[in-house]
């Protein structure tokens, strides 16, 4: 069985990640996806809330088990632990590629069983980011293009804004 782990801060998920799912479902027999805890970047949602905002989009995905998960510690003991075999991960653009490599080339150093593989984001997806989501929503834009309806929802519950268009 092909299982492949795709963390990430998903805070929150938006078209992007979803894009990558999406592409790796024709590829891997299971994902894993699996929020961060702990992460450093001082998240807006909570990780319940991220799990369920991920759980709920990722409902219609077909061809492939998907299953999602947080993690606490190191990637490549979640993914051995989860007897997967590769890391699963988005490339937006060449402003992704040196962070992704040094995250790789890390985990490499911890572990070779573990593989890093890389999906080319869609180019309607490749400017999306969680950060510049929340950047939108803070201020009351629209967000419906970018993430599910109801991440959008809570994206406003969060900053206690009426959608006003
Ligand atoms: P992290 O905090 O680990 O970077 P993110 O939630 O920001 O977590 O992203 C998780 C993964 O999804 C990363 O590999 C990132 O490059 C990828 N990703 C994020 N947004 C997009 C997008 N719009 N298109 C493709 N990949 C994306």
């Amino acid at each position: 069985m092909k299982i492949a782990v795709y963390p990430g801060s998903f805070d929150p998920i938006t078209y992007g990640h979803l894009d990558i799912i999406q592409r790796g479902a024709k590829v891997f027999d299971k994902i894993i996806v699996a929020t961060l805890l702990n992460s450093s970047k001082n998240p807006l949602f909570t990780t319940e809330e991220r799990t369920e905002m991920i759980r709920e989009s990722v409902k219609g995905i077909q061809g492939c088990e998907i299953e999602v998960d947080s993690f606490d510690g190191l990637l490549v003991d979640y993914v051995k632990k989860r007897k997967a075999n590769v890391i699963l991960r988005g490339l937006r653009a060449i402003s992704d590629f040196e962070y992704e490599l040094q995250i790789a080339s890390v985990n490499r150093i911890v572990s070779d069983e573990v593989e890093t593989l890389f999906f080319m984001s869609n180019n309607k997806h490749s400017f999306i980011s969680s950060s510049m989501v929340k950047e939108l929503a803070r201020y009351g834009a629209e967000t419906k293009e970018l993430v599910p309806d109801h991440v959008a929802k809570m994206l406003h519950m969060k900053y206690g804004i009426q959608k006003t268009r």
